[in-house]
């Protein structure tokens, strides 16, 4: 019906099928996706609905980023308004009001002396300006010589040179070749032996951040700039940082003056039970970086918040003097400003991040409960994530999982992601537990299907 379709909107019709062949579409198998598309044409709180008006649950929040909901009435009205009132305002030498506004929320939100943000488009964009940051701030404060990044095996960091030069991910060493030098990486923190089937953080792995040690040791804490990791590495497969683990990194980066980064870019807003995971592990870094959870996926918005002794590095010599030599046409666009203060508003009028501590109990037992499914590997699960590794088919590995989508969306009405054979789910914070149960329910068949 028109109202299940979301704001009496009729659903985009069926498309011709010569209108599939001109869009190259990302990070997707073009050639199987066309031969059986997956289109949804619109949406509204837990539901897509394709061309034919078919209610499809959204167990992925689009693609992290719905974190309250589709379509959500207030974040619609705020853009609809913003988009009348003021088109483009450049916030390279001149400013308008959301833009400092935003800003102003986003670092009374973050923990501790946070409370600096530069804004960019996407959270690619704002893993190379984090990067950036930290090495613009070893110059500012006279150690020139740090240079060296340090990331980690199974890191995701987006798609800019510098992310996947820190990130950890084989597929773009094996297709673009040698990428950033003087880039260096933490072992993964994953141990299927010693934390198999683990909800939260596992007890086993903080030693993983004592090889930060070794590389101190390998390349001299002089020549090193930061350290970025994810507080869960959601996009190889949710993988939590284990108890203890983080602090350790942060005892480690404090001891030889090393920047310590949070890519919070899925763990941001709301996904681990809190508005950033620093504040659920307790462990302060130096720069944030953010994208998705803060406009909703409304609008393309990401940032990084700076502490404060890294942005007043920056805050000196003459002061006409452009202090950051840095930034993006769309940095701060008035309509994703619009977006991201209204999302905030509605994460906090509905106590959203509460919701999802509230519900990670619940959410967690749902997802182990698919435990003994025929196959199963592991299920990893922290805050309103999870994750079910299914053996690969011989020789083709990544195929078992791309049925998962398929069935799971044409048969069972559910959307989930997959990393390679590996399902993810990562629902809207406002699922209900008849959803939680519902969407359980569907995978837990699709896993019988594919095996
Ligand atoms: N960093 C992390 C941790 C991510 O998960 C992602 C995307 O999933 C990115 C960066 C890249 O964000 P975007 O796709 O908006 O460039």
């Amino acid at each position: 019906d028109e109202m299940a379709l979301g704001g009496g909107e009729r659903p985009a019709g069926e498309l011709a099928p010569n209108d599939l062949e001109a869009f190259w579409m990302p990070f997707t198998s073009n050639r199987a996706f066309k031969k059986r598309p997956r289109i949804v044409a619109s949406a509204k709180d837990m539901h897509y609905y394709t061309p034919d008006g078919r209610a499809v649950l959204d167990g992925c929040s689009g693609l992290w980023c719905t974190n309250p909901g589709h379509n959500r009435e207030p974040i619609v009205a705020a853009i609809q308004k913003a988009a009348g009132e003021l088109d483009f305002g450049p916030t390279f030498q001149f400013g308008h009001p959301g833009a400092f506004r935003l800003a102003s929320r986003i670092a009374a939100l973050a923990p501790g002396d946070l409370d600096h943000v530069f804004f960019c488009n996407s959270g690619s964009e704002a893993v190379d300006t984090a990067l950036k940051i930290a090495l613009a701030y070893h110059n500012a404060t006279g150690n020139s010589s740090r240079t060296r990044l340090i990331g980690r095996e199974r890191g995701y960091h987006g798609v800019g040179f510098g992310g996947i030069s820190v990130g950890g991910m084989v597929a773009n060493r094996r297709t673009f070749g040698t990428m950033l030098t003087g880039v260096d990486h933490l072992p993964t923190t994953y141990d299927r032996k010693n934390q198999a089937f683990t909800k939260g953080e596992p007890e086993y792995g903080a030693h993983f951040a004592d090889e930060l040690e070794r590389l101190v040791g390998l390349h001299d804490a002089s020549t090193i700039a930061a350290v970025i990791v994810e507080p869960m590495a959601g996009s190889t497969g949710v993988i939590p940082a284990p108890q203890g683990y983080l602090k350790r990194l942060r005892e480690i980066c404090d001891k030889y003056g090393i920047l310590l980064i949070f890519d919070e870019v899925i763990t941001g807003y709301g996904r681990l039970g809190y508005a950033f995971a620093a504040e659920r592990y307790g462990v302060q870094p130096d720069l944030i970086t953010f994208a998705k959870g803060i406009t909703a996926g409304a609008v393309p918005m990401g940032g990084v918040i700076a502490r404060k002794h890294v942005h007043d590095a920056f805050m000196k010599g003459p002061e006409h003097m452009v202090e950051l030599f840095h930034g993006y046409t769309y940095s701060a666009h008035p309509l994703a400003c619009a977006a991201g203060l209204a999302t905030l508003d509605l994460y906090r009028d509905e106590d959203l991040f509460a919701r999802a501590k509230a519900l990670e109990p619940y959410w967690a037992d749902a997802v182990m409960s698919l435990k003994d499914k025929p196959g199963v590997l592991d299920i990893r699960t922290v805050g309103i994530t999870g994750a079910i590794d299914l053996p690969a088919r011989e020789g083709l590995p990544g195929q078992r999982g791309y049925e998962a989508i398929e069935r799971a969306f044409h048969e069972e009405g559910v959307m989930i992601r997959t990393a390679g054979d590996t399902m993810v789910m990562t629902p809207p914070l406002i699922i209900s537990n008849e959803q939680v149960d519902e969407l359980i329910g569907k995978v837990g068949r699709v896993i019988e299907k594919v095996m």
